[in-house]
């Protein structure tokens, strides 16, 4: 007999990709009416995102209220709506492995994902959207970064973008910075390592393509941060995106190209006993999990999992091992901070929130709930006002107690949470990164 919820901790299975079982269609079209016909008997997720209750409403119109009257053509219409944030796995469902019903959602939506894409059925808005660190080197090159930005303030550009592209017109994009981070990145200091119980002494900072050509102020304030509390540092020499952009379009190979590029340089760091900081969450998640999923023989991909770090899980751990400085001089006032699904599936705690909390004259509250963002999918003009929609009640909740600033640890989430306010007519507040905001209070933010 089948129990009901798990009392176990729940487990992940690795992902078999590289086995052609994985991409046979009738295997997951089998899988897929098998998984959404537990879903259809439970319905807990339906709050969570786009894809349940399109799932729900296809189950509603069958003429026997049944998930095998929904033809198979209409699944795809399920999975488009999944941005792969983990939450269903990791917050709601009590019949991931190891219970028997041995039930993944977000793994399962990864291959009909990547079944569409073998396919040669992702277009080429998605290719290019996910090709982060290309756009970036592009759009790095001086005169080009001056015509993208005018581009993207542009009203009538924008509309040319959403008919040529499906760029959503009124979806926030980033701008490109003029000089990348790896320019402008303040060298270290020489100070002598100092291992903690917790904590290697010495740091690696993997920027990510977001740090590297949107927003390089955040990467200077993490090496400030690091250098007020006399922590040597280094920068990863040749990064390459960590590919959680290619993963969430299910192009896995891409996806392993990228990791040939990034782990053994990353592998070697985490040997000299480096501990590798990851400013991005997303990208923080792509090392410590989905990596690991796809390749559970590769030693130094287990390696990585093991020397990767949450800025803010390290900063706690430096702090629990008496090697973190309190001497903030700045107070923050109220600060809204939403804690963003990728930093929740990491299974880390609130240690943003933390570290927030130990500033003087900073009260912090702490939103916990999806954004909709969600990396690409949000600007996509077919999930643009979706994306909004499930962002709606974080839009609100950030906005109560009048914050002086808003802040999350995904700056893209930031950012559409700072427009969907707008939209919204609610107060405006100042939105920094949370390292931002923890240089604000040492004194050391440069503007
Ligand atoms: S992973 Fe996130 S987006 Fe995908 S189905 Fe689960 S909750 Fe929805
Ligand atoms: S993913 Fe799990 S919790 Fe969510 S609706 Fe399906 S069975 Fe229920």
């Amino acid at each position: 007999m089948s129990r009901e919820g798990n009392l176990e901790a729940p487990t992940r299975h690795p992902l078999d990709w590289q086995n052609p079982e994985f991409y046979n269609q009738v295997s997951v079209d089998k899988e897929l009416e098998r998984v959404f016909d537990i879903c259809h008997g439970c319905r807990r997720c339906v709050s969570l995102c786009g894809s349940f209750p399109t799932l729900f409403d296809l189950v509603d119109e069958t003429s026997d209220g049944e998930v095998h009257g929904i033809p198979k053509s209409a699944y795809e219409s399920v999975v488009d709506q999944c941005y792969l944030c983990d939450l269903c796995y990791m917050t709601k469902c009590p019949y991931v492995p190891p219970h028997e019903w041995n039930l993944d959602f977000p793994h399962l939506m990864l291959r009909a994902k990547a079944i569409k894409h073998e396919n040669g059925k992702t277009n080429f808005r998605d290719n290019l959207l996910s090709s982060t660190d290309k756009i970036g080197r592009f759009a790095g090159i001086p005169v080009v970064t001056q015509i993208v930005n005018q581009v993207n303030k542009s009203h009538l550009a924008r509309g040319v973008m959403e008919s040529a592209l499906g760029v959503d017109q009124n979806a926030w994009l980033p701008e490109f910075a003029v000089k990348k981070f790896k320019q402008v990145a303040t060298p270290s200091a020489n100070w002598p390592v100092k291992d903690g119980a917790k904590t290697p002494g010495k740091v690696a900072v993997y920027a990510t393509c977001y740090i590297n050509y949107n927003e390089p102020g955040i990467g200077q304030d993490l090496l400030h941060i690091l250098n007020h509390n006399e922590i040597p540092y280094q920068l990863v020499d040749k990064e390459a995106c960590c590919g959680m952009p290619k993963l969430e379009l299910g192009d896995l190979k891409a996806v392993e190209k990228l990791k040939e590029i990034n782990i053994p340089q990353l592998a070697k760091l985490a040997k000299e006993g480096y501990a590798i900081v990851t400013p991005i969450p997303s990208c923080t998640l792509m090392f410590k999990q989905e990596l690991p999923l796809m390749f559970p023989q590769d030693a130094d991909v287990q390696l990585v999992k093991e020397a990767m770090w949450d800025p803010f899980e390290y900063l706690i751990a430096r702090n629990k091992d008496g090697l973190l400085k309190t001497d903030f001089q700045e107070e923050l006032g109220q600060v809204s901070y939403h804690v963003p699904c990728h930093s929740r599936v990491q299974n880390v705690g609130k240690k943003t929130a933390e570290i927030l909390q130990m500033i003087p004259g900073t009260t912090v509250h702490v939103v916990e709930r999806c954004s909709g963002h969600s990396g690409t999918w949000g600007v996509k003009k077919e999930f643009h006002q979706t994306a909004m929609k499930i962002g709606k009640p974080v839009f609100k909740n950030m906005a109560s107690d009048e914050p002086k600033y808003i802040s999350s640890d995904c700056q893209l989430a930031g950012h559409h949470i700072e427009q969907g306010m707008a939209e919204a007519g609610l107060k405006k507040a100042q939105m920094e990164h949370p390292l931002s905001l923890v240089a604000i209070a040492y004194g050391i933010h440069q503007q």
